[in-house]
């Protein structure tokens, strides 16, 4: 029996996980041992999801969170490293571009144990962005790099990453959507709570530092979702950082007559949320994609996606959370609006080829 062990801690790790890890517990010769570092330890920024989508309860819980990168990244670095020793794993499998991406990835390749990088080669170009750091270097350290696209492997090909170690799949949130998305109905969960119309609502989610944590760009966005609510309802499931920091500029009451702001919801209200959605308004990695796999337009609001097949196939509009008037511009012009035709995140397959590839490697 070959052991994998898999260090996650972020919500969208979580449901990115609950395929692979599924996919592991139904292969011959491999077994999975789970380390949640903390990183979100919210009944609904973590548990949730492990309920929802039918996963085993961790077996380590390593209760780190809060304080800074480098504070936050090296406690995991010690813990998962103390993980490691007393479980001896054949390989280490990292997801995304979170500070427990690095630390699991670097404390494996510390003791030579060969990293498995799930979501590889994605690029922003923007080495301000905390995840940019991550996923390079996590790239850099691991030896099997499991690509969602195109767009993806061909970055790592520029970078010079040895072929052989780059193992396109698809993506694996497409695979989750396909298995659990059919669950939701129109009727019901969030949409009854809330009583919100179908296709008459826009969703929103902001939770990047790059919009949280600049108060005018954070300001600029409050202003253009409270200008589109005069249109629409606006929803808005607040991520824990984005209410501290609204409530920290003085935005949160205010804000809250005008949108309709609600608490991080579970990943089958979230589904339902987007899905019946006139249009999703986001700088999430997961929810622009999850808009096109329900084929609902999107605007993301950043400078920059790393999802940039959406942009091109006319699914994602990218407008700089600079100016509020560019955003609401943006909305208008996506409401209504469908992209071309287009399959860039595979077949929905992605978790089975990422395990097949384990096994056949690893129990070979
Ligand atoms: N999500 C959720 N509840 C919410 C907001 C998001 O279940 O209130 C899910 C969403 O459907 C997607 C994932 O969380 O699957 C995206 O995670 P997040 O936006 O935190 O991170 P990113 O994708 O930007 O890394």
């Amino acid at each position: 029996m070959r052991k994998i062990l898999t260090v996650l801690g972020a919500r969208p790790q979580f449901i990115k996980a609950s395929v692979v890890s599924h996919a592991i517990a139904q292969t011959d010769g491999l077994s999975e041992v789970l380390v949640h570092t903390g990183q979100h330890f919210d009944a609904n920024m973590s548990d949730v999801f492990f309920v929802e989508l039918g996963m085993a309860k961790p077996d380590y819980f390593l209760d780190i969170h809060g304080g800074s990168h480098g504070a936050m990244t090296g406690r995991m670095l010690t813990e998962v490293e103390r993980v490691l020793l007393q479980e001896r794993p054949d390989a280490v499998l990292v997801y995304g571009d979170t500070n427990s991406t690095l630390a699991g990835a670097l404390a494996a390749v510390k003791l030579q144990i060969p990293v498995a990088h799930v979501e590889a080669g994605l690029r922003s170009f923007n080495m301000a962005m905390p995840e940019e750091v991550n996923r390079i270097l996590a790239d850099r350290i691991a030896h099997w790099l499991f690509t969602p696209t195109d767009t993806a492997a061909n970055n790592l090909a520029r970078e010079g990453v040895a072929p052989e170690q780059v193992i396109p799949v698809g993506d694996v949130m497409l695979d989750v959507a396909l298995h659990h998305g059919q669950r939701v109905q129109e009727c019901g969960g969030a949409l009854g709570r809330l009583a919100l119309r179908p296709k008459a609502y826009v969703l929103a989610t902001i939770h990047r530092a790059e919009n949280t944590d600049h108060p005018e760009r954070l300001a600029a966005i409050v202003d253009a979702l409270a200008a589109t609510a005069r249109q629409l309802p606006v929803v808005w499931p607040l991520h824990p950082r984005t209410r501290v920091m609204l409530a920290a500029a003085g935005l949160l009451d205010a804000l809250a007559c005008k949108v309709r702001l609600i608490d991080p919801v579970g990943y089958l209200d979230m589904v339902q949320l987007e899905k019946f959605a006139a249009l999703v308004a986001t700088d999430s990695g997961g929810v622009q994609k999850e808009a096109f796999f329900h084929r609902v337009p999107c605007v993301t609001l950043r400078d920059e996606t790393e999802w940039v097949e959406l942009v091109g196939a006319g699914w994602n509009r990218l407008v700089s959370p600079k100016n509020a008037s560019d955003m609401v511009g943006a909305i208008q012009a996506a409401l209504g609006s469908r992209g071309e035709d287009v399959q860039p995140y595979g077949t929905g397959d992605a978790a089975a080829r990422i395990v097949r590839r384990l096994q056949q490697d690893l129990c070979a």
